[in-house]
């Protein structure tokens, strides 16, 4: 279920310290430590995965759509909380050295509070 080397895991754990801005059974979101934008949260599976294709959401019966699942709902909940549901915002997910991702424990990117500029 978690990875001792992984720092997202150490968060989950209540090891390592985050600003908690939402939390259940499936799911932890936490401030980004080097925000963007004037709001930029990490949306992360409670369960270890690597990246999104640790997923395995091309294979029957894995449970990672139902975190998948889980982390996209805890995202619209956050979104409306934070009232940027209607103005908008950018959700990313990097996966890979080439793709961007740099913590190896996937997480969802909400990046908001401002107009963002170009695409990616
Ligand atoms: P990636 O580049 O893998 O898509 O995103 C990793 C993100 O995690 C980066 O935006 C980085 O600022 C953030 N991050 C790295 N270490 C920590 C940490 O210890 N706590 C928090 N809250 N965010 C972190
Ligand atoms: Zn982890």
């Amino acid at each position: 279920m978690s990875d001792s080397n992984c720092i997202f895991c150490k968060i989950i754990a209540g090891a390592l310290p985050a600003k908690k801005i939402y939390e259940d059974e499936w799911v932890l979101c936490v401030e980004d430590i080097k925000p963007t934008a004037p709001i930029h949260y990490l949306f992360l599976p409670k369960k270890h995965f690597h990246s999104l294709i640790d997923l395995n959401l091309d294979r029957q019966g894995s449970d990672g759509a139902k975190y998948l699942e889980k982390i996209f709902s805890a995202l619209t909940i956050v979104a409306k909380k934070e009232n940027i549901h209607e103005s908008g915002f950018r959700t990313s997910i990097n996966t890979g050295t080439e793709g961007g991702q740099t913590v190896f424990h996937l997480h969802v990117h909400l990046v908001g509070g401002k107009k963002l500029k170009g695409h990616v």
